[in-house]
This record gives C-alpha cells, structure tokens and sequence, in this order.
C-alpha cells in the first residue's frame, strides 16, 4: 500500500491494457483521514486529492492550498444544493451532478464567477436506491439539459455496487460516455481501480490503499 504502489499498479494497468501512459489520473481520496497522513502524501509530491464532505474540505484544505498552491481538490461525495457556493469555490472538479435543481444552482453560480469547476455527472449504474446519481435512462436527457445551461460537463462518475462484479458497470458507463461525447470517466476505487482502467477510467479515486483504512470514529 501506499502512493507510490498504486502509482506503479496504475502504470502497469495502462501498460497492460493499452491505454496510453499518464493518461489515468490518480484522485487521493483523503476524507476522514488524518492530517499527518494527507501531509505525508502532499511531501511525496502527490497534488491532486478527493473529498466527500464540504466542511470537512473546507476545514483543512485553504491551509494546505497556501503551504501546495499547485494542489487539486475533487468533490466526489453528495453535494446538496445549499453548499454549492461554497464547493465552486473550494473545488477544481465536482464528480457528483445528479439532479436538474443541482444543475441550475451550478449554471447559476458559473454564470455569476464567469467560472465553473469541470463536472462529472453521477450514474447510478446498480440502480441502487440508497444510492445517488442518474438512472441509465435518463442520462442523455440530463446530459443534455446541463449542456444547454453551459455547464462544462467533462465526464461521467460511478460508484457500482458492493456485492457485484463492477466490470459489467464500468463497462456500461464507458459506453454512455462514449454515446454522449464525453472523455471523462471517473471510476475505480481501491479494491477495483484495474479494472475500471481495463474499462477506459480517467480518473481512479483510491483513498485506503493509499492512506490506511479509514477511522470515522477518530474523526
Ligand atoms: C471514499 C470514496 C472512495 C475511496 O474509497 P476507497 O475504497 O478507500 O479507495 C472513492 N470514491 C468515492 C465516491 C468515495 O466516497
């Protein structure tokens, strides 16, 4: 484990997979995770990063943006509409559009900073009901919608289901990306990030396999 693990097995899946090399980039998701090992992945000279929380984000990320002004923080957890002025201004990539009324907060807020994050929009692939993002169904109507707003819609993101294989997802959301134009395909995680190379990711989001398991107790 650790950063410059995953950096090799990523390296190792372009290479097997034939995908070209750098061209998968590496999301260090560091919710929930102590600073002194965020601070640790920042010094090896990692500088793109995931979070889930907008607090959470808010709270540690504007010390380590003035120590690392080069650093890239990515929004990939829910993000309700009443904190999305706060992500457009925290964030550089916001990998979780799912919904019209999100949409227009968005389209609003670029249109006021003349500015917008690069957007993915989340696919419920599992048609899990827990579970957020658009139903298959109603991608292209979406995508759509949010290109007419001109919002930069740069991808799409999902999180399959636990208890399945996730190549079949993976494989379904390349395609829907594929059919709607978009380059962006964020997908992956620790425990299946090669095969979502396999399948075409752009952007893998691993926090575990880097940083340790995650304690929400200690948090
Ligand atoms: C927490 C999280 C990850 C990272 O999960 P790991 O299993 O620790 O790699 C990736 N994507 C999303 C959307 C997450 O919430």
């Amino acid at each position: 484990m650790g950063l410059h693990k995953i950096e090799t097995r990523i390296a190792e899946a372009e290479a097997k997979y034939g995908r070209a090399p750098g061209s998968v980039a590496l999301i260090a998701v560091s919710k929930v995770q102590p600073a002194e090992r965020v601070e640790a992945v920042l010094r090896e000279g990692h500088r793109l990063f995931g979070e889930n929380y907008v607090q959470e984000a808010q709270g540690k990320w504007p010390a380590w943006r003035a120590a690392f002004p080069d650093v890239a923080v990515h929004m990939i957890g829910p993000l309700q509409t009443n904190k999305a002025k706060i992500a457009v201004d925290l964030f550089e990539a916001i990998h979780t559009l799912d919904r019209p009324s999100l949409a227009t907060k968005l389209a609003n807020l670029a249109q006021a900073r003349g500015a917008s994050p690069d957007l993915f929009i989340q696919v419920n692939t599992g048609r899990e009901p827990q579970k957020a993002g658009v139903l298959p169904e109603d991608l292209d109507a979406f995508v759509a919608e949010a290109r007419a707003m001109d919002l930069p819609v740069h991808g799409l993101m999902c999180i399959p289901p636990e208890d399945e294989d996730p190549a079949p997802h993976f494989a379904a959301l390349a395609g829907m990306a594929a059919r709607n134009g978009l380059a962006g395909l964020s997908m992956g995680m620790s425990s299946d990030f090669e095969a979502a190379i396999a399948a075409g990711a752009t952007h893998v989001r691993v926090g575990s396999a880097i940083f340790g398991a995650r304690d929400y107790a200690a948090r």
